[in-house]
């Protein structure tokens, strides 16, 4: 630890400023004893520049014009990070917190409230790649669901066996076609299982009534008697975001 003390009382801070896309940006400065200059950007998205003790101020310039690219780009990845550390992704329910991990499994894998995924995805394209692993498990979970569900419905149906399609909807959980296609929103996977359940058996209920007459709710009654509470939570839900 002692020569790493040494060199840190030879250190002289000082600090100065440069444009970096039209906004004015804080570069720290060492100067220290060493060779070359060189530039990094600390976890806190500080720029720091360590140079030789006798460098003159317009070879720092210089470098530093040189790097300006860099600069920036390193800046945005840090934010970029920093957002999707932020950012936490819901899934059936619950929030997980992101965190790259060395991990063989090519998927996400959510422990404790934390949601792990490869290192090699890089923090732009997280969200893509969360959104598309959010859209397989989607389709697998509706999937059964509907399978799960579907012999309670066949019988006097007006329609086949519907075929499933996850979209991502803005004003609508689900619908059923009378072409026998359930369509049901991707973002219905960051909700819990008893509302997911509860949006397939209202759309079901729907092949056998295309309306919300007091048959189609005496029928989604039968099939799921706290369909009532169910509804509220998901209601609760939607006035809270
Ligand atoms: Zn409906």
């Amino acid at each position: 630890m002692s020569p790493a003390r040494q060199s840190v009382r030879h250190q002289r801070l000082h600090q100065t400023s440069i444009q970096l896309q039209g906004r004015e940006v804080l570069v720290t400065i060492q100067s220290m004893k060493r060779k070359s200059l060189r530039l990094g950007v600390n976890a806190a998205g500080e720029v720091e520049v360590k140079i030789p003790l006798r460098c003159p101020k317009h070879e720092l310039m210089a470098f530093l014009s040189q790097h300006t690219v860099w600069l920036e780009q390193r800046l945005e990845q840090l934010e970029l990070m920093q957002q999707a550390q932020c950012e936490q992704m819901q899934y059936l329910g619950k929030g997980y917190r992101f965190q790259p991990s060395e991990q063989k499994s090519k998927q996400p894998v959510l422990i404790d409230g934390t949601c792990y995924y490869p290192q090699s995805w890089s923090t732009e394209n997280l969200l893509a790649k969360i959104e598309s692993w959010q859209r397989g498990q989607a389709k697998e979970i509706y999937q059964q669901l509907i399978d799960q569900w579907w012999p309670q419905f066949s019988q006097g149906a007006l329609i086949e066996r519907p075929v499933l399609r996850v979209k991502k909807m803005r004003s609508r959980w689900g619908s059923l076609s009378s072409k026998g296609f359930i369509n049901l929103n991707l973002k219905l996977i960051e909700l819990s299982p008893e509302i997911i359940e509860m949006v397939v058996v209202h759309e079901l209920c729907h092949s056998h009534h295309f309306d919300h007459s007091a048959n189609f709710y005496r029928l989604m009654a039968e099939k799921l008697p706290h369909y009532k509470d169910v509804e509220a939570e998901l209601k609760r839900i939607e006035k809270g975001s």
